[in-house]
């Protein structure tokens, strides 16, 4: 099953892709993918529909995040060993762990917005999954049971406000329109092995980053495992798993992104994103 929201930003109905790829109105079903409401026993629920019954949205113009925030949202860094590599620092020997505000997603379309005084703005093509039951001290045997499903994320980065300042990550992974989602959420069953799935990101049409979640270091099921151990997961938190190589920051000369700029970015089975870069007028 692939869920969606479509409409302006703000006021984004819930929606169902069929299998002809037609969207179909949810908001008869549920008033929107709001964080609590992402649990299971919903997914579950919206499986049984009829598509067919519910009514067609005929144009429905922008893309929005497949949920509507975020409840907690988890970021894992250097997840990927030859993107370590590019960072100039070891594989970590356990995962690497920051937030992004929730306040950061925007739809998969929407612009990249360059903040004020930002020097290095960088992307990083990433999968991103949804905890649809609460997980606290789970094993990895049954960690996968508690996603809900799986979409594509840009884990646009502020590499100067993230690494060469003091504190956490967080402060250069957290600026408005820093984190598009989607355009669908894919519910786990339709995406199977979370672990063979291609990714790549073009910069202006050059392929920038190539990889399969395939070479991750900690793997989704080992995330979740690990996580849950530190802290309750419970449904509409959101964990982006770390980029595999090929961001600006790895470039020699480095490259940043300035306003005029395009990025495309996809993961096999999950859709394609594409953002305009712009400067911040505020
Ligand atoms: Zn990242």
């Amino acid at each position: 099953m692939k869920l969606s929201r479509v409409g302006e930003e703000g006021n984004e109905k819930p929606a169902l892709i069929d299998a002809e790829g037609k969207v179909r109105d949810l908001s008869g079903e549920v008033e929107d993918f709001f964080p609590h409401l992402m649990t299971l026993e919903l997914r579950e629920r919206l499986a049984r529909l009829d598509p067919s019954s519910l009514p067609v949205i005929d144009n429905p113009g922008r893309f929005g995040p497949p949920i509507a925030r975020p409840g907690h949202f988890i970021a894992v860094g250097l997840n990927y060993a030859d993107h370590a590599r590019e960072a100039g620092v070891e594989p970590p020997v356990e995962p690497v762990l920051f937030s992004k505000a929730p306040s950061s997603v925007c739809g998969p379309d929407d612009d990249v917005i360059i903040p004020v005084g930002s020097q290095k703005t960088d992307w990083e093509v990433e999968l991103a999954f949804l905890i649809g039951r609460r997980a606290f001290r789970v094993d990895e045997a049954e960690a996968l049971h508690h996603v809900f499903g799986y979409m594509v994320c840009n884990d646009v980065s502020e590499r100067a406000w993230q690494l060469e300042g003091t504190g956490q990550w967080i402060k250069g992974k957290s600026a408005p329109h820093f984190s598009p989602l989607g355009p669908v959420l894919v519910t786990s069953e339709e995406v199977g092995d979370p672990q063979s799935l291609g990714l790549w990101l073009d910069v202006n049409g050059k392929r920038m980053q190539t990889g399969s979640t395939s070479t991750m270091i900690f793997p989704v099921a080992e995330l979740i495992s690990y996580i849950s151990q530190l802290m309750v997961l419970e449904p509409g938190d959101i964990v982006t798993t770390g980029t595999p190589p090929g961001v600006g920051m790895g470039m020699r000369p480095q490259v940043y992104l300035k306003p005029g700029d395009e990025i495309r970015l996809g993961i096999d089975k999950l859709g394609e994103q594409r953002q305009k870069v712009v400067a911040a007028t505020a």
